[in-house]
């Protein structure tokens, strides 16, 4: 019985058994395959039968989504890049199957092939793979390569590379902080991660007595922003962690374990208010303010936010409603709010 639980309605299709349109079921099966010469492995195919004569139907587009299946799972086992890999590489630095091939030193055809179901060579698999995390390898392997290329083309990717390249060179810390909000909190919106970003700058300082990171925040009209990540993620998709330009953020270090706290208790008691509330809060704080003296509201403004000001108005804040738990951030986010509502 619970057997039959796992299949799915999935649509309706010619049944050959039947001799009609018949609606049929899906069902994912691991099988396990063994290759000449390669360790077993694994991969899900989907079956579909139909619902009134039970036979085996080869629904449209089955085969080549069982094909896909076993070609990702026997990448996966080998340890080389899959194709979803190749074409975040493609969408990454903005260039075409081709022109990948050739920037990276291979064969004009060489990326087409694969992605129609032959297998790289480790060799060239690992170039792949380290061209994906490295935009500062791709952009050598560009200049190699540069007289294979259009310019209009070269110049494309090399401009794609840069500008990853520059966001590669956050800091450890800041690049585990964005990887590990993105990681806990799911989708969430550029304005709401600079505002956190920020939040976890003030608590560092007021439970380490250390910054949480190197970089220095800029007092936009809309709060503090770390631009170099303005910069990384400024058109990603929504959800950041489908976007092509995550690999970049991925595979960094580890944050040490304070500082992971820290990130946790900025999550759980900032990262439940609305970007909103929280630009309010960064209004109210005096090291905005400072930076931004002389200036009207919504004047752009790229001042940085003195680190020492952080540091002092976070100590204060501490002093006052003991910021080491959700429940102190809470304290402190009601105030400010009941603050504003008096004002008004
Ligand atoms: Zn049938």
């Amino acid at each position: 019985m619970s057997e039959e639980k796992t299949w799915v309605r999935a649509g309706e299709d010619f049944c050959t058994n039947c001799r009609e349109v018949r609606p049929f079921y899906r069902k994912m099966e691991e099988e396990t395959v063994e290759e000449e010469g390669e360790e077993p492995f694994t991969f899900l195919r989907t079956v579909t039968r139909c619902f009134v004569c039970d036979s085996e139907m080869e629904t449209e587009g089955l085969v080549d989504l069982n094909t896909e299946e076993y070609l990702d799972a026997r990448c996966e086992a080998l340890g080389l890049i899959q194709r979803r890999d190749l074409c975040r590489l493609m969408e990454l630095y903005e260039i075409g199957k081709a022109p990948l091939s050739l920037a990276l030193g291979f064969g004009e055809i060489t990326v087409t092939r694969w992605l129609t179901g032959c297998f790289p060579s480790k060799e060239y698999s690992d170039i792949c793979k380290r061209a994906l995390k490295d935009p500062s390898f791709m952009r050598k392997c560009l200049k190699e390569n540069r007289e294979k290329l259009t310019r209009v083309c070269f110049e494309k990717a090399d401009r794609a590379a840069a500008r990853l390249e520059k966001s590669a060179s956050l800091s450890k810390e800041l690049l585990a902080a964005v990887r590990e909000t993105f990681r806990l909190m799911g989708e969430i919106t550029p304005l709401a991660l600079q505002k956190l970003l920020y939040f976890m700058q003030g608590l560092s300082y007021a439970l380490l007595n250390a910054p949480f990171y190197p970089e220095d925040c800029e007092a936009w009209a809309h709060g503090p922003v770390v631009r170099p990540v303005y910069e990384l993620l400024r058109d990603f998709c929504f959800d950041p962690t489908e976007d092509p330009r995550f690999s970049v953020l991925e595979g960094g270090e580890a944050l040490a374990e304070d500082k992971q706290k820290i990130l946790l208790l900025t999550l759980k008691g900032f990262g439940r208010y609305n970007p909103r509330v929280l630009e309010l809060l960064t209004h109210r704080e005096s090291p905005w303010r400072k930076a931004r003296e002389g200036l009207l509201p919504g004047d752009p403004g790229y001042r940085y936010l003195r680190k020492e000001d952080i540091r002092e108005c976070f100590l204060e804040l501490n002093k006052q409603y003991d910021l080491s738990t959700p429940a102190g951030i809470r304290r402190y986010v009601e105030d400010a709010l009941k603050d504003r509502e008096g004002g008004i």
